[in-house]
């Protein structure tokens, strides 16, 4: 075991005694620094043998990559890792790992929310009572029942697949769209589809992808435009997957019924955002991942990464788990923690 091992986090937000605590126990001195800029970054990390980061903002970019000789590991308290190039960190023999499943629940859930929240009108109701009204609330579009409308999840994985359960209980049709699938889906009553048809055939499409090149924008004027007009769109993933200005016209141009966004574009929202100002869009701040209990997972899975690399093992979620390490490190499964 490295007895030197040097792991920075780069934009720390709590206390991290439990980390030092645990980090310490295998040799892992931790260093706590707030940095901005790339700059900043290339500064705190000179020496570093592990980075670790929490922001959806932190630019780990190419130049920062390049710029740290002894890195071995990128880290993130996440799920989405659009913040980081992995292609840049992979060519430079670098592990870039999240904590892939700390939030399943969480997402899930809050992705149900907003569906039956959208479904039922719930928001928009209690906005109306809130404002001291009760009878004649107006209805643009009439209520269905739950299970006569059709589910679309854009994207089938973790997340996605924990709301299809869920959601399998209220007995609506679910459809999924996923190019990276190898075979049928594998997932109990979940009928894959193409994009053009869960876009033509879903009342509630929510979306699950990750950001990427190919994903930036996958939701945009030609997709709105395929969709019912009694069709809501929920975004549980990240903003950019959406194009706002499509999504603006497509709600002020009644293409669809509406909108349920936990991420947007940009974040935090701009207060002159046109989203604030549609009854049929329900916002929340991206939260769809808190709870006391994924910050407690996500805590715990980014010290099992660390700890995983400094033993020599492969963490138990690498994003790019082609890279040919700086180090090589065994397979995860070998590892038996004490
Ligand atoms: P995942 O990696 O398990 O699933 C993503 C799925 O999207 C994969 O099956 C992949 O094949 C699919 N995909 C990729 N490109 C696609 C495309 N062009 N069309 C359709 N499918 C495509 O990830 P997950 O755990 O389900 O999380 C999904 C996303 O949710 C994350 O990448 C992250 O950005 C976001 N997220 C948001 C929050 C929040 O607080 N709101 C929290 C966690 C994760």
């Amino acid at each position: 075991m490295n007895q030197s091992f040097k792991a920075v986090n780069i934009d720390c937000n709590f206390d991290y005694t439990y980390e030092r605590e645990r980090l310490a126990a295998c040799g892992v001195d931790l260093l706590l620094r707030k940095t901005v800029t790339e700059d900043d970054i290339i500064r705190a990390c000179a020496d570093a043998d592990a980075v670790v980061l929490e922001g959806a903002k932190t630019p780990m970019t190419e130049r920062v990559i390049l710029a740290l000789p002894r890195c071995r590991l990128i880290a993130k308290y996440a799920v989405g890792v659009d913040n980081i190039d992995a292609a840049a960190a992979t060519r430079a023999g670098i592990v870039v790992a999240n904590a892939a499943d700390y939030c399943t629940e969480e997402v899930s859930d809050h992705a149900v929310a907003l569906l039956l929240a959208s479904a039922r009108r719930v928001v928009s109701m209690d906005r109306f009572v809130h404002a001291g009204n009760w009878a004649g609330f107006t209805r643009a579009q009439p209520l269905r029942r739950v299970n006569q409308l059709t589910l679309g999840l854009v994207g089938l994985g973790r997340i996605a697949r924990a709301t299809a359960r869920k959601m399998a209980g209220f007995r609506l049709r679910i459809l999924a769209t996923d190019p990276y699938l190898t075979g049928p889906g594998n997932e109990p009553g979940v009928e894959v589809v193409s994009f053009e048809t869960l876009l033509r055939e879903s009342d509630l499409v929510s979306v699950h992808v990750p950001l990427t090149p190919e994903t930036r924008g996958l939701i945009n004027e030609a997709a709105f435009r395929a969709m019912r007009p009694n069709a809501v769109i929920v975004n549980t993933s990240r903003g950019p997957v959406i194009d706002e200005s499509a999504l603006i016209r497509a709600l002020e141009e009644k293409w669809i019924a509406g909108a349920a966004l936990d991420v947007v574009a940009e974040e935090p929202l701009p207060a002159g955002s046109a989203l604030r100002k549609f009854d049929r869009v329900i916002l929340t701040p991206h939260t769809g991942a808190d709870s006391v209990d994924s910050m407690a997972h996500a805590r715990r899975t980014v010290v099992d990464t660390i700890e995983a690399v400094v033993r020599g093992f492969w963490p138990p979620f690498p994003v790019n788990p082609k890279v040919a390490p700086r180090v090589p490190l065994r397979p995860f499964s070998e590892w038996a923690r004490p």
